[in-house]
């Protein structure tokens, strides 16, 4: 399945504007303007030769002059990856919240995420191997320094979405299908045939539950329904 085009760069609208934010399978985090944004990490090279240092590592003797070179190498280059990440976060932050008024994101609770898989280094907790992969995949991509920092950048403005159905509703007709997922990349709705890169299909649900959130809140004034749902209130005051 192809797509159009899409820029790997954040366009920045004119003001009164919500993004949705998703945390990405196939991309670090996918925006509902259709952009894609995608972490930079260790080169090909670098990750090479971080897996060999590690190998050697395993086999140097323990307290020797050799093992001392090793680890400091193998920190170099984790120093490295750390440094593009924090840079990367910084800039995308600040473009999101420069240029959106109300920035929606999946609220999924990284930090306890990641918490509850570690355990300790010796002893690890249970399902660590499971979780293993799935914690470092999201701890790489930088998306709990993403949120965190856009919660600094954009006070009052980030509105934490309830991912759940976020990438399985449909975001040109709302059907609900688990099969509307064709795989991890790729949506398309079993009801009306809309099809889209399957992240940006899950940012642009997260972008109008943002949206609804913030008319709920502001619905008295623009609107002027009469009842007002008090759940909204709890919901946006957290
Ligand atoms: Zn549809």
């Amino acid at each position: 399945m192809a797509f159009a085009a899409v820029p790997a760069s954040i366009e920045v609208p004119g003001n009164g504007a919500v993004v949705g934010v998703d945390r990405g399978v196939s991309v670090s985090a996918a925006l509902s303007t259709g952009a894609m944004l995608n972490v930079p990490g260790l080169r090909r090279t670098e990750a090479r030769r971080l897996t060999l240092l590690q190998r050697r590592l395993a086999r140097a003797k323990r307290g020797g002059r050799r093992r001392r070179i090793l680890k400091a190498a193998i920190a170099r280059l984790k120093a490295r990856e750390t440094d593009r990440r924090k840079d990367w976060v910084e800039k995308t932050t600040t473009r999101l919240a420069s240029g959106f008024d109300v920035i929606g994101i999946e609220d999924l609770r990284v930090k306890n995420m990641t918490a509850s898989a570690k355990g300790t280094i010796e002893a690890p907790g249970r399902g660590v191997r499971a979780k293993a992969g799935l914690n470092k995949a999201i701890l790489a991509s930088g998306w709990g320094q993403l949120a965190r920092r856009l919660e600094h950048k954009a006070q009052g403005r980030v509105i934490p979405v309830d991912p759940a159905y976020t990438s399985q509703r449909c975001s040109a007709c709302g059907h609900v299908d688990t099969k509307n997922r064709e795989s991890q990349s790729v949506f398309v709705c079993t009801a009306c045939g809309f099809a889209c890169h399957a992240d940006v299909n899950a940012a642009i649900n997260i972008e109008t539950a943002a949206g609804r959130a913030v008319a709920a809140r502001e619905g008295p004034r623009v609107a002027g329904p009469t009842h007002r749902e008090p759940q909204h209130d709890l919901l946006l005051s957290a």
